[in-house]
């Protein structure tokens, strides 16, 4: 039975934690938290398992999918103990499992970027009725009642499917669905949830903004000379006009 920590009271700092992403050298470190909103420890699972186990790119550079199931499984284990996760040893099944989930569910960050949401809905009500999630309370380590979505019997990936998908389908319904992003940048595919004031976010971290603004400031630079040059030219040397 896999067993994990109580949510974290704060998306703030749970947001601000490295995402597994980190581990390769990337960054998702939203700065401020500003978003009034109730902590659905789904999201942030989310984040970590689209991000670990189903990015292709990352801040520019190619992230090799797992190449053996040892190494699915390590990734999968990682997963975990950035989701808090108590117990983060995990079975090839289970890994594979994670690793399905985390593709799911960034179909899902792809349909709410695009505003499909009838997609993600779909795809949520898919993987709450594959999970059987079913809502119910259980007592925390320290005595305080938790709210889980799986059985206490559940497997990792029927359980991680379960909190996830319940997490993101109460997001769903709710005003701030388009605070589930895409990073914008170029050879980037790491996902995030918004928690800027204005809901203005495109960026998985500073290091992507400030990839794509040294390439446009690039592109104006070998722009300017083209400009320069086009207005120093002669009037009416227009080829085919001249007799
Ligand atoms: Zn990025």
């Amino acid at each position: 039975m896999p067993t994990y920590d109580a949510p974290e009271p704060n998306i703030k700092s749970a947001l601000d934690r490295p995402s597994g992403a980190l581990d390769r050298g990337t960054r998702c470190s939203p700065t401020k938290w500003n978003l009034i909103v109730i902590w659905r420890p789904g999201w942030k699972l989310s984040v970590i398992f689209v991000n670990t186990l189903a990015t292709g790119m990352a801040s520019g550079r190619a992230v090799s999918p797992p190449a053996s199931e040892q190494e699915l499984r390590t990734c999968a284990a990682a997963a975990l103990a950035q989701a808090g996760a108590a117990d983060t040893a995990i079975s090839v099944r289970e890994a594979k499992g994670l690793q399905q989930l985390a593709e799911r569910l960034r179909e899902v960050f792809a349909a709410i970027r695009d505003r499909r949401h009838a997609d993600a809905a779909g795809a949520l009500n898919a993987l709450l009725v594959q999970s059987g999630a079913r809502p119910q309370l259980w007592r925390g380590p320290e005595g305080s009642w938790q709210l889980h979505y799986h059985a206490s019997d559940a497997g990792a990936a029927q359980s991680w499917t379960a909190g996830c998908a319940a997490g993101l389908a109460h997001l769903l319904t709710s005003p701030q669905a388009s605070r589930l992003g895409i990073c914008a940048a170029p050879r980037c595919e790491l996902v995030f949830i918004d928690t800027s004031r204005n809901g203005s976010r495109r960026f998985c971290s500073t290091a992507c903004q400030s990839r794509v603004k040294a390439s446009a400031h690039r592109a104006r630079q070998v722009q300017r000379p083209a400009v320069a040059a086009g207005a120093n030219r002669p009037a009416g040397r227009v080829a085919g006009l001249r007799g």
